[in-house]
């Protein structure tokens, strides 16, 4: 508008174009999910000594309509089209189903991560849905941790909790994803029902990038050591990062020096062998 006139002409095209793309997404994920169009790909978590301790599940979707679309894209339009929800009980049924190919080949004390929306919390079906799920499945809880972000308990910071405190008498446990990037206060943290801190990529990207950055990161990993919460770095790429962190006390690893995201016929493909120590 700022522009003139002239600018509209441009602009509104290239909006339609977004909005109908958006549309088309938004219209065709429910039947994605059941044309089988959405596959889990599972990406490792390693400690110290690289040995994998978990696995964190990622949505994948080839469209037949739209080809490869990032679940970055995907999943905020599901929020905002109310479809959410039904991919989280997929993705539930899904990994679910996928638990015990997976301890079986990786040993019985994986841990598998699985990403909860903020819609999530409101669904009231979820909770029996995963309650239900573990009875059929034999799921031991301890090998279930659920990651949200801050903004599911920015909103309802009371709903969130409760929701968090139902999980962990479940016995599973809850990661705080993203951690460092939002704007939630910090006193939150305190009294949040939490098991994990995911220190985000950004930090692990900026590590020996300056003096100064590299301090923040280490502030953020101090902060949670001094919280009691387990940490987990993400976006691990290389050796240098990975000997920081860990020196500096962030015992679990994600990241593409270990492993991409992968499907699992391919995981399950490699035999693995726990080493003892
Ligand atoms: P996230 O939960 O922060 O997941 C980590 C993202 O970082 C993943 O992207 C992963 O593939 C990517 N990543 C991991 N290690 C590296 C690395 O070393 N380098 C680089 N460059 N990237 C790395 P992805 O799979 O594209 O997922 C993007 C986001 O979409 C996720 O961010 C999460 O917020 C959301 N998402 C994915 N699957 C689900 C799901 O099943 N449910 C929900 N609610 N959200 C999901
Ligand atoms: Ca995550
Ligand atoms: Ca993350
Ligand atoms: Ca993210």
């Amino acid at each position: 508008k700022v522009e003139g006139k002239n600018k509209h002409t441009i602009f509104i095209p290239a909006m339609m174009e977004d909005n109908r793309r958006r549309l088309i997404i938004a219209n065709s994920i429910v039947s994605g999910l059941r044309n089988n169009e959405f596959q889990v790909y599972y990406q490792p978590k390693v400690n110290a000594d690289e040995q994998i301790v978990g696995f964190e599940a990622l949505l994948r979707w080839s469209s037949d309509e739209l080809g490869l679309v990032s679940p970055d894209e995907f999943i905020m339009i599901a929020e905002q089209s109310g479809k959410i929800n039904q991919i989280t009980e997929w993705l539930l049924k899904e990994v679910m189903f996928n638990y015990a190919s997976i301890l079986e080949h990786f040993g019985e004390d994986t841990v598998i991560a699985l990403n909860l929306s903020a819609h999530d919390l409101k669904n009231a079906k979820i909770l029996e849905l995963i309650t239900s799920l573990y009875a059929r499945h034999m799921i031991n809880p301890k090998c279930i941790e659920f990651e949200v972000t801050e903004s599911t308990y920015l909103e309802n910071f009371d709903m969130a909790n409760a929701f968090f405190e139902n999980i962990r008498t479940l016995g599973s446990s809850i990661a705080l994803d993203d951690f460092g990037t939002g704007y939630s206060s910090l006193s939150y943290l305190t009294q949040i029902q939490l098991n994990t801190l995911k220190i985000d990529k950004q930090f692990v990207d900026n590590l020996g990038i300056s003096k100064r950055s590299t301090l923040v990161t280490k502030t953020v990993i101090e902060m949670a050591k001094q919280l009691n919460l387990n940490i987990c770095a993400e976006g691990v790429e290389t050796r240098q990062q990975m000997d920081f962190l860990v020196a500096h006390g962030c015992h679990q690893l994600q990241g593409y020096l270990f492993g991409k995201p992968t499907d699992l016929p391919t995981l399950l493909a490699v035999p693995y062998k726990k080493e003892s120590k």
